[in-house]
């Protein structure tokens, strides 16, 4: 376009000269005409002076002036047309000198199509330049191009070549073409006709451009130029080809919106079938913003990654990449990937089902050891069956893990969430620990935040495992010094009603762990391997649900330790808080003053803490004697450890001999023995440890009141009432025996059915109060049972307990057991204590106690 207009404008020029040159020579013309006439008319007058002979000499001289005048004026035009030439002559030369500079090829032929002028850069083309000089023909200079092999003609035939270029002269606008020389230069000829016939002649050097295109064309991607307008510039042969449907609308000038309609409208983009106007608009959209890379999938199912950009101007510059074979790939990998893991998750399945199927057997045999350590047995005796009930209940915890990381892993462990105090299950897994704590003569204290409530809506089993997981390592890897559990949380943001997020901390004073297995403890199956470790029993199994189960509460587990000093593990969880705000732990509390005796920092810290935020004032001392100088001051009520005083009694004696009064509460991890001892009435109440917040201040409270809550006391069985009637349908002989052994301090009516069909019919004859139904038993399984009776209760009106004694505890088979009718399951090994507990709560009235502890 360039070269077109400098090559015209240089003509115009040209033109314009030549104008100005054939003008002054006509005014030549004109002016020597005048002057003829004007000799003319003085011959004329000349004539007349002869017929009048001198009639007016006046007019004579007047006729000589005007012919004097008139011959000035015309020596003075003769000048200034001089000048008009020279100028005309410079202005040209100074044209073609700017001409011969430019290292395009310019040549101007005339009408008749012989070359006028060419400048140096034209006739350099030509080897032999010394024929083509002013009147070569075009053609003649187009036959050279092919004799002296000027051009590159690709295989075509020269005649046919000079036909074609000349044939190009006859057309009303005459197409630019690209010549390829033999030099490997590429040359744009624009032809333009000048209006006077001639014909301009512009070569333009585009060899650069060419290399860069040439290179565009190599690559394997498509390319594409928009302009400013979205209009189409240019692109590479390869992006048509991708667009193959779109290919005769992409053509340089049209909008990037018609292109894409026309492929629309030919089923080009896969990924527009049914969308069609929405897809235009979205692709548009992403097209406009410039910078962007989409994946873009064809009609004919291959797929682009379609990448654009804007350049400096505005336009967008676009690639087009073919990713067919990537998204197959990645295809073929995911459905890998799904094989695998449904594989795995199959597998664990396997795992999980195994698990259930030791359980059952393995019920049998821990249940017939705890029953055989129960009888008369020799030491030998007693040694092997306590050896075989404590191997079996190692090796059932060991199932139970296995069993719940395969649960884990095949995505079949479900969360229910109900509320429930976290306080006290952390109390309860502390008090399970406590004959290990003991054995070892360490300490294990809980500080929960005082502000904190206690109450929270969440897994109240998984929690609790977790927390056995953290605590039980904590203890077991601690010899000496403390484990110490926190909680604190802060205000959640859940936006429908109340949260925390919990933060709870295990610290140990244990022999830690090296920072290089630090990453992998949470590993599965991972244990450090080390001197220190090897003593140690475990799964390396633990660590690892722990982290399942707090990602699967949507928290998070980690880990601080050094080792030989001691380890922290901690977690953090939001949990909705379960009750209406935290309660005023002061209500109630009259004391002002308390004095505290603890030889336990931690302890200490964690009282002064919680009586604070009951509103005392504390006082805490290390030992007897710092607490016997302290009760000279204000002291409404001692609190003090077991450990500490070393003899409680004598310690309550030491603090009355100083006059003081206060009520004395005592801590202690045996109360039982203080409360049957001698000294059981020196202690306003004996509370155990670990304590419970709220235990501790309903002490205070009750104490504040003046009366002192009382212990729980078994009520005395009553004697009337008929006997409990309990049904259990176990078709496992032996057990049956477990059963009726783990029973049998009880005092209940005890029927056995073997099988669904034989429940239904002594639900009839028998009319239990209780069923214990097994799940799988041959003729009819636990749930047709439990369904049948249910039936028949519709008739009644009744509705006898029932529940279900199962080995399969996946989650799936727990609803699948309670919607067949069957009101709560006991997970097998049984329990002789889970089983007394349930026939206690579902005892009816007007029945006979059954005896067991705890029955109030
Ligand atoms: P295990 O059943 O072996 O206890 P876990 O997954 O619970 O399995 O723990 C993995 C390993 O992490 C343990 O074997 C032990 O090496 C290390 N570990 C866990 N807790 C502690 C701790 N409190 N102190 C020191 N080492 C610990």
């Amino acid at each position: 376009m360039d070269g077109g207009g400098r090559g015209s404008s240089i003509a115009d020029k040209l033109a314009k000269e030549r104008r100005a040159r054939l003008a002054a020579e006509r005014l030549l013309e004109q002016k020597q005409r005048e002057l003829f006439a004007a000799n003319e008319k003085l011959a004329l007058h000349a004539r007349a002076l002869s017929d009048q002979v001198l009639q007016s000499r006046d007019a004579a001289r007047a006729a000589q002036s005007e012919a004097a005048a008139l011959k000035g004026q015309h020596s003075r035009f003769l000048d200034d047309l001089e000048r008009a030439h020279t100028a005309a002559v410079m202005a040209e030369r100074r044209l073609w000198d700017s001409i011969e500079t430019i290292r395009d090829g310019f040549a101007v032929f005339n009408a008749e199509g012989k070359l006028v002028a060419a400048n140096r850069a034209y006739l350099a083309v030509f080897a032999d330049s010394d024929r083509v000089v002013p009147g070569t023909a075009y053609e003649d200079i187009l036959r050279l191009c092919t004799t002296r092999n000027v051009v590159d003609m690709a295989g075509e035939d020269p005649e046919e070549w000079v036909r074609r270029m000349l044939a190009r002269q006859e057309e009303e606008r005459i197409p630019t073409v690209v010549l390829r020389l033999t030099d490997g230069r590429y040359v744009r000829l624009i032809d333009r006709r000048a209006r006077d016939g001639d014909m301009v002649t512009l070569g333009i050097d585009i060899t650069e451009q060419m290399c860069i295109w040439a290179a565009l064309e190599a690559i394997p991607d498509g390319f594409v130029l928009y302009d400013r307008q979205d209009r189409m510039v240019a692109c590479n042969q390869r992006y048509r080809e991708i667009y193959s449907e779109t290919a005769p609308a992409i053509v340089p000038g049209a909008r990037f919106e018609e292109i894409l309609r026309y492929g629309l409208a030919r089923g080009q983009y896969r990924d527009a079938e049914g969308r069609e106007e929405a897809w235009l608009a979205e692709r548009l959209a992403s097209h406009r913003a410039g910078n962007s890379l989409i994946e873009q999938q064809l009609g004919d199912g291959r797929w682009l990654r379609v990448l654009e950009q804007e350049t400096p101007d505005g336009g967008r510059v676009g690639l087009r990449v073919d990713i067919t074979e990537m998204k197959q790939q990645q295809a073929a990998l995911e459905e890998a990937r799904l094989a695998a893991e449904a594989a795995n998750r199959a597998k664990s399945a396997f795992l999980a089902n195994m698990s259930h199927e030791i359980r059952t057997p393995m019920n049998g045999v821990v249940g017939m050891a705890d029953l055989l350590c129960d009888t008369d047995l020799n030491g030998d005796q007693r040694l092997y069956a306590e050896t075989i009930k404590t191997s079996g209940e190692a090796l059932l915890e060991i199932i139970n893990d296995v069993l719940d990381y395969s649960k884990i892993e095949a995505d079949k462990l479900i969360l229910r969430p109900e509320p429930f105090d976290l306080e006290r299950c952390i109390h309860d897994v502390a008090m399970l620990l406590q004959p290990n704590v003991q054995e070892r003569g360490i300490e294990l204290a809980v500080d929960f935040d005082m502000f904190l409530p206690t109450r929270y809506v969440g897994d109240p089993g998984r929690i609790r495992q977790v927390m056995t997981n953290l605590m039980g390592n904590a203890v077991k890897f601690t010899r000496e010094g403390r484990v110490t559990v926190r909680v604190v949380g802060l205000e959640g943001t859940e936006a429908d009603g109340e949260s925390r997020e919990l933060h709870v901390t295990v610290e140990d004073t244990g022999i830690g762990i090296a920072a290089e297995h630090l990453d992998h403890i949470f590993g599965e199956f991972n244990q450090v391997d080390d001197q220190s470790n090897r003593r140690f029993e475990g799964t390396g199994l633990g660590l690892a649900i722990t982290r399942r189960l707090i990602e699967q509460m949507g928290g998070d587990v980690w880990v601080d330790s050094t080792q030989g000093v001691g380890s922290c593990f901690g977690f953090r969880v939001t949990l909705p808080v379960a009750e209406e705000g935290a309660a005023d732990p002061a209500a109630q509390i009259r004391f002002a003053h308390a004095l505290v005796l603890d030889g336990e920092l931690t302890n200490r810290r964690i009282f002064e803490r919680q009586l604070r935020t009951g509103g005392m004032e504390v006082v805490a001392c290390r030992t007897v004697d710092e607490a016997i100088a302290a009760a000279a001051g204000p002291c409404d009520i001692v609190l003090a450890d077991a450990a500490t005083a070393g003899d409680p009694g004598e310690l309550v004696r030491a603090l009355r001999a100083t006059g003081l009064m206060a009520p004395v509460l005592l801590i202690s991890a045996a109360p039982e023995e203080v409360r049957t001892g001698p000294d059981a009435g020196l202690f306003a109440a004996v509370l155990e440890r670990p304590l419970l917040r709220s235990r501790l201040f309903r002490t205070l409270q009750s104490l504040s009141a003046g009366m002192l809550e009382a212990d729980p006391v078994t009520a005395p069985a009553q004697a009337d009432g008929r006997q409990m009637r309990v049904l259990a349908a176990e078709d496992n002989r032996t057990n049956q025996l477990v059963f009726r052994k783990m029973t049998k301090d009880l005092d209940i009516d005890l029927v056995f059915a073997g099988n669904g069909r034989e429940a239904v019919e002594l639900y009839r004859s028998f009319r239990p109060d209780l069923i214990f139904m097994d799940i799988s038993m041959p003729e009819m399984d636990g749930r047709d049972a439990a369904r049948t009776i249910r039936r028949l209760e519709e008739g009644t009106g009744g509705h006898v307990p029932i529940v279900a004694l199962t080995a399969h505890a996946m989650d799936g088979d727990a609803a699948s057991i309670l919607a067949a009718g069957i009101d709560q399951y006991l997970t097998k090994p049984l329990r002789r204590a889970a089983i007394a507990e349930r026939i206690v709560a579902l005892r009816p009235a007007g029945v006979r106690a059954v005896g067991a502890d705890g029955e109030s």
